[in-house]
């Protein structure tokens, strides 16, 4: 077997028809893999006609939530088009390693074509952005992002059956003042490409001739505002660029450079455990990364950031070299804009159940970052639940009644388990105890409300994470694959309110845990089970998971390869 067609059978993941071509380069220090497919659409692609016995499925982005939500969809039924401004997939948890050359751009992204390739070619892809959202007349309505001068119309509106709203969300600025002007995002990957040369232009700003040395510090003091994984990220990853490379190649400026992170809550990483906060925020100590905790950012100028401290409640100006701003998402206007429509707009995210069918209207789905789920309260259906319950009408409830609903209870109201595990109940039928603790035999409707009036409070939303986002799109191809079947033979919960049961199971999110690399190959993770790992054991971990994330095979070996180059010859610091 010719190594080509060796290669051509290992890389599985691409069509027969690629032709796998690999380039051994050591002046480029690494392996370059290079597939080439051969594009099975028709040339009259863009004026196909459309069949008109399958449904019309639009779908708004290609993130996480979308892209796993088209590479699992059965197009059988369904006529499916896809409009977003990014052509490709980028593999967010890896941006912070592209703003200082770990890992190259490209390595990171996948052509969106090359996900829905994988359905023949019937997935069409349009390169537009939403700009609006009809509701009433099931149209959206696009317009081509393509700045150069395109021959025709720019704009199109597209019909649906279905519409599923993945378009994530934008950066929060907080509405503070100078912040749009003179800081930098990690949001998307050109913010990484444009973060990387910023840091090199400080470099070379810091050594121009006949600057004084407070102005060289100040050209290499690197402001970073949040303090949440992706904000910690960037200054492991920038003090690991700096003390691993740059010294090097600016020897007369190496012991001016500063990192800063403000943050406004007590702690760096609040949303991990406390073990990993710490650790964090030791480790950062030992490094010379300062971390300012307490301090909120009032305003942005382009050479300073004022804030006021929360302890001594002071306002500091802070002179600065380059500001990140990453401290969380906002809706974006075209979602707003929506929510307007169907009576959301007092919300601050777009609400969908948890079938992940937004609220208020129909057929429209919202998965990923762009939306969350309102939980149904156990308390809002408690009468209802009560009625199903009481199968013989005598108006109390036994605990072989309560025992009848309780799976549909759990699947319904996951709170519910939540709730048990919390206050170490065994069995649900232990919630039927009266206050002190005793069994009871029956309750009546005061009884039951009050043994369940603590469970709502264990409710949660789920963080705007991959991981949600990309288990929210598999759920939801896996619905729409069986919505026929489902029709027939619901899996559902019962309807309490209401007869039979629901088509499907509603939405779980399973968490694997996750991961905060802190640079100088240590890395600290949060694993199922309240485990926590840190240290350089835990940095290999987090190696071998997001190689074995990646989405295709060719973003693989090129994510390898740059880890790989990186370890052998260092970050590239050419300003490019
Ligand atoms: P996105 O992935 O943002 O995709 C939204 C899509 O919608 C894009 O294709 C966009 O171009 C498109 N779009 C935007 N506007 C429109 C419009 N008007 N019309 C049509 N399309 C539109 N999560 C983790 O779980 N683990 C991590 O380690 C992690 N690290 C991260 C690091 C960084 C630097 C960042 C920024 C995020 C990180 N996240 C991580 C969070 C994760 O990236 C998001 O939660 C995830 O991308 C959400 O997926 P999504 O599909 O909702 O949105
Ligand atoms: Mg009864």
């Amino acid at each position: 077997m010719s190594l080509l067609s060796y290669l051509n059978r290992a890389f599985n993941g691409f069509p027969s028809s690629s032709k796998l071509l690999l380039v051994f380069s050591l002046s480029g220090g690494g392996l370059l893999a290079y597939s080439e497919s051969q594009s099975n659409s028709p040339a009259n692609s863009v004026e196909y006609e459309r069949l008109a016995n399958k449904k019309k499925v639009v779908v708004l982005g290609t993130g996480w939530a979308s892209s796993s939500f088209l590479k699992d969809l059965d197009i059988s039924s369904y006529d499916v088009q896809v409009v977003s401004p990014r052509n490709y997939f980028a593999f967010t948890p890896l941006l912070p390693s592209v703003t200082c050359g770990t890992v190259e751009a490209r390595s990171i992204v996948e052509p969106i074509r090359n996900i829905i390739k994988k359905k023949n070619g019937e997935i069409m892809f349009w390169e537009a952005e939403c700009t609006k959202i009809d509701e009433a007349n099931k149209k959206v309505f696009c317009r081509s992002v393509i700045e150069s001068n395109l021959v025709g119309k720019k704009e199109f509106s597209l019909d649906y059956d279905y519409l599923v709203v993945a378009t994530g969300a934008e950066v929060n600025t907080f509405n503070t003042p100078g912040v749009m002007e003179y800081c930098h995002f990690l949001k998307e990957v050109e913010d990484a490409q444009k973060i990387r040369r910023s840091v090199i232009d400080c470099f070379e700003k810091a050594i121009l001739p006949e600057l004084t040395e407070e102005e060289r510090r100040i050209n290499l003091h690197f402001v970073i505002v949040g303090g949440g994984p992706t904000g910690v990220e960037f200054a492991a990853e920038l003090h690991d660029f700096v003390h691993e490379d740059l010294v090097k190649l600016y020897p007369m400026v190496k012991d001016m450079v500063r990192i800063t992170v403000i943050q406004s809550g007590d702690h760096i990483l609040n949303t991990y455990d406390s073990r990993i906060s710490t650790f964090a925020e030791q480790k950062f100590a030992r490094d010379g990364i300062d971390v300012h905790t307490g301090c909120r950012v009032l305003s942005v100028s382009d050479k300073e950031v004022n804030m006021k401290v929360k302890y001594t409640g002071e306002n500091v100006s802070m002179p600065h070299g380059m500001v990140v701003w990453s401290t969380g998402v906002s809706t974006r206007p075209v979602v707003k804009d929506f929510m307007d429509q169907i009576g959301q707009g007092k919300r601050k995210v777009l609400a969908t159940d948890e079938w992940l069918r937004v609220k208020g209207c129909e057929n429209v789905y919202a998965i990923g970052d762009c939306a969350t789920i309102d939980q149904r309260k156990i308390m809002e259906d408690i009468a209802a639940i009560f009625n199903a319950a009481d199968k013989d009408k005598s108006g109390t409830l036994t605990v072989e009644e309560f025992n009848d609903i309780i799976d549909d209870i759990l699947v319904r109201y996951p709170q519910v388990e939540l709730h048990l595990q919390n206050k170490h109940l065994t069995s649900v039928t232990d919630l039927l105890n009266d206050p002190e603790g005793n069994a009871r035999k029956e309750v009546d409707i005061e009884g039951f409300k009050s043994a369940l009036s603590q469970v709502d409070s264990q409710m949660k939303s789920l963080p705007a994470t991959a991981q949600v986002a990309a288990q929210q799109g598999t759920y939801l191809s896996s619905c729409f694959n069986k919505r026929d079947v489902a029709k027939n033979t619901p899996e559902g919960p019962r309807r309490f309110k209401g007869t039979g049961r629901h088509d499907f199971l509603p939405f779980r999110y399973k968490h694997f845990g996750q991961f905060a690399p802190l640079g100088g190959e240590q890395a600290a993770a949060e694993l199922p089970g309240d485990w926590v790992s840190v240290g350089r054991s835990t940095q290999w971990l987090w190696y071998s998971i997001y190689a074995s994330k990646q989405v295709s095979w060719r973003t693989r070996v090129l994510v390898v390869s740059d880890w790989t180059r990186r370890s052998i010859f260092g970050r590239d610091s050419s300003r490019i």
